[in-house]
């Protein structure tokens, strides 16, 4: 079974008009990816279709494995539980929920099948939680908190951070676009993506339009996405090449 996060020629078209045209990437265990590129270019379209976003249809000769298994065909749930997660597959706002109750929830969806990895209790969650949050650096209080209720831009990273190390998936991605946070939150989000690739040998896919997050989540390889397809990639040298010389370049 070949391991890792195999994307073969994607195609994806959003109200019949086509995005990805033809995007192939091998993602392994804990390794680093990052993807670049213009505005427009299709970067989100990426994640959103990786995802399973109803709204995104996957054209025929497209292909994605996960560990040697086509995920196409799954939900978005099915997609979690063989270990893929992805930032913002949550719903933005439930009020009412507290943050640990939340957690908790998306814990036993993801572990349904494997009985033994359930927690008995709900004391044995909130302990096991509040091990993880002093390991990330996330105060207690925030787990009490109301699900989003008010959360700024760094509560929200926060929590997918939070669901990151809950889930221990294979496989994240991140789409980082609209994130809009100050440099210490960036450096916070990066350093506890960072631990947590180190202890779960997470394969990472980190979309961004901004060079600064891979200051601190360190890319082994930089793939640059400009009208849809892969342009060019290369090593982590390729970032400081596009901080010179911009996408320009590389346009059709
Ligand atoms: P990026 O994340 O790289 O900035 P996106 O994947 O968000 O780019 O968008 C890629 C292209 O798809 C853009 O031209 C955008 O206008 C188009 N697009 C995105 N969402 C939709 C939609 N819901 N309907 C039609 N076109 C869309
Ligand atoms: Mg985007």
């Amino acid at each position: 079974m070949s391991q890792g996060l195999v994307l073969t020629n994607l195609a994806v078209s959003i109200d019949e008009k086509q995005i990805l045209k033809g995007v192939s990437l091998v993602v392994n265990p804990g390794e680093t990816h990052a993807i670049m590129g213009p505005n427009g270019s299709g970067k989100s379209t990426l994640a959103y279709a990786l995802a399973g976003h109803p709204s995104y249809t996957i054209l025929s000769g497209s292909k994605v494995t996960l560990d040697g298994e086509d995920i196409i065909s799954l939900s978005p749930d099915e997609r979690a539980q063989k270990g893929l997660f992805l930032a913002f597959q949550y719903p933005v706002e439930v009020p009412g929920v507290s943050v640990q109750n939340f957690l908790r929830q998306a814990y036993q969806a993801r572990f349904a099948s494997e009985p033994r990895r359930l927690f008995k209790t709900v004391l044995e969650f909130r302990k096991h939680l509040q091990a993880i949050a002093d390991e990330l650096e996330i105060s207690q209080a925030f787990l009490t908190r109301g699900l989003n209720e008010g959360f700024s831009g760094g509560e929200k990273k926060q929590l997918e951070i939070l669901q990151l190390a809950v889930l221990e998936p294979k496989y994240v991605v991140l789409d980082e676009t609209d994130s809009g946070l100050d440099i210490d939150a960036i450096k916070k989000v990066a350093k506890a993506v960072a631990l947590l690739q180190k202890k779960l040998s997470l394969g990472v896919l980190v979309i961004t339009h901004y060079q600064r997050i891979l200051q601190y989540l360190k890319p082994d390889f930089v793939h640059v996405v400009v009208a849809g397809k892969i342009k060019q990639s290369g090593g982590p040298q390729l970032v400081e090449q596009l901080e010179k010389t911009g996408y320009a370049a590389l346009k059709e």
